[in-house]
């Protein structure tokens, strides 16, 4: 039987142990907080699941695979982790990133609606439809509870075979096994300064008291202002994130309080795009950090150095969603049934393919 450490129990870490586990790996899987910390990017309450991704046909499908992991995880354990609410994105032209996701849902045969944005109001409880051009919906895009859902991932490797330990794992501890996977988020340009480039980037999420109204309204994106959020769940309040550029951070040591000015940002465009929550006040809140790829794209290679090692990580504010089927294209290169992207490459980046909710930031 082959050997695998999986290092890094966020959704990428905890999807590939159980893939491998599943695969008849022995595998063990190193967490050095906890599975779903909120420390980590995958410990975030809520996470939109959207197919749209431009013209990006291959995590577009990525993403459609992952759908149908994810709801096969629910009924299999009978633990609510997805919320069918459809996603709008609110398209300031008739021919952006928008126009372009939905000539790849024409080609994947995802349906959607292309919405006139005065047709658009019936969706929210109060929508604003100045300087929006179009909007898309995806009917069957939705919002996963990520926290629980990274969890329910590690309980199922567990049930499938995986050894779960606590422990910050180093590479100079140089962990033995046939292979080791670095599923580190934002740690892992620490751990690897000569391979890996990432920006680790502060994000902060508020959540807006609404009344009953908002309940289950459909998860939005801005992609040129840039906002998202969703509406209310869990009794969370409806989600309202600014999608800006934020300042580098340190996962370890950032006091997770969020700054007046994304306040400031969250409230001035909450109620500019949904005038009913001018006034509202601000329920919750959520710091947390991405880690940016230069181009958006994922990072999926061999250690240059290493060869039974693997970096995966890279997901650029948009890797949860895709979180188990990444792990079976993960578990695919391992095994080598299939090679790894060229764009997944270790190595500089250059420009932006705009994958995650926003245009620029
Ligand atoms: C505010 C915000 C909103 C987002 N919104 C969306 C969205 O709507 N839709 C979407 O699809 N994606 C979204 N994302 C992106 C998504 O959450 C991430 O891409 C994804 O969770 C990354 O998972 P990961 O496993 O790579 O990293 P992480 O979740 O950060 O997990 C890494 C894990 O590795 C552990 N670790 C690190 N180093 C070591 C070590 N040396 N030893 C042991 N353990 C270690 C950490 O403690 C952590 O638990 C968002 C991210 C943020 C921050």
């Amino acid at each position: 039987m082959s050997s695998a450490i999986v290092v890094g129990a966020g959704v990428f870490g905890a999807a590939t142990a159980r893939e491998l586990a599943l695969r008849g790996w022995d595998v063990t899987l190193v967490e050095q907080y906890s599975p779903g910390t909120v420390r980590s990017a995958s410990g975030g309450d809520t996470r939109l699941s959207r197919a749209g991704h431009g013209d990006a046909d291959w995590y577009a499908e990525m993403a459609r695979a992952a759908r149908t992991k994810w709801l096969e995880l629910q009924d299999t354990t009978g633990t609510r982790i997805w919320e069918p609410i459809g996603v709008a994105w609110f398209a300031r032209s008739e021919d952006g990133f928008e126009a372009r996701s939905r000539a790849s849902l024409d080609r994947l045969g995802v349906p959607y609606e292309w919405l006139e944005p005065e047709e658009a109001r019936s969706l929210y409880p109060s929508l604003n439809p100045d300087g929006i051009a179009a909007v898309l919906f995806e009917p069957e895009a939705g919002v996963l509870r990520a926290r629980r859902a990274t969890q329910l991932l590690v309980e199922d490797g567990e049930r499938a075979g995986v050894r779960s330990e606590s422990g910050r794992l180093l590479p100079a501890d140089d962990p033995r096994a046939d292979v080791v996977v670095w599923a580190c988020g934002p740690w892992l340009a620490a751990l690897f300064p000569e391979h890996v480039e990432l920006k680790v980037t502060r994000r902060d999420v508020f959540f807006f008291g609404a009344d009953a109204a908002w309940r289950d309204a459909p998860g939005f994106c801005e992609y040129e202002a840039p906002y998202y959020g969703h509406g209310e769940l869990d009794g969370l309040g409806v989600k309202v994130a600014p999608d800006l550029a934020g300042e580098e951070v340190d996962p370890d040591t950032l006091d997770r309080l969020p700054l007046r000015s994304w306040e400031e940002a969250a409230r001035t465009y909450a109620a500019y795009r949904f005038p009913a929550l001018a006034g509202a006040p601000i329920v919750g809140t959520r710091v947390c950090q991405y880690d940016l790829s230069a181009d958006t794209h994922f990072i999926v290679d061999r250690h240059p150095e290493r060869d039974s090692w693997w970096l995966i990580g890279g997901g650029s504010g948009h890797g949860f969603k895709h979180g188990p089927a990444f792990a079976e294209y993960v578990a695919d290169c391992i095994e080598g049934r299939r090679e790894r992207e060229p764009f997944h490459a270790l190595g500089t980046r250059s420009g932006d393919a705009g994958l995650r909710t926003a245009s620029h930031g």
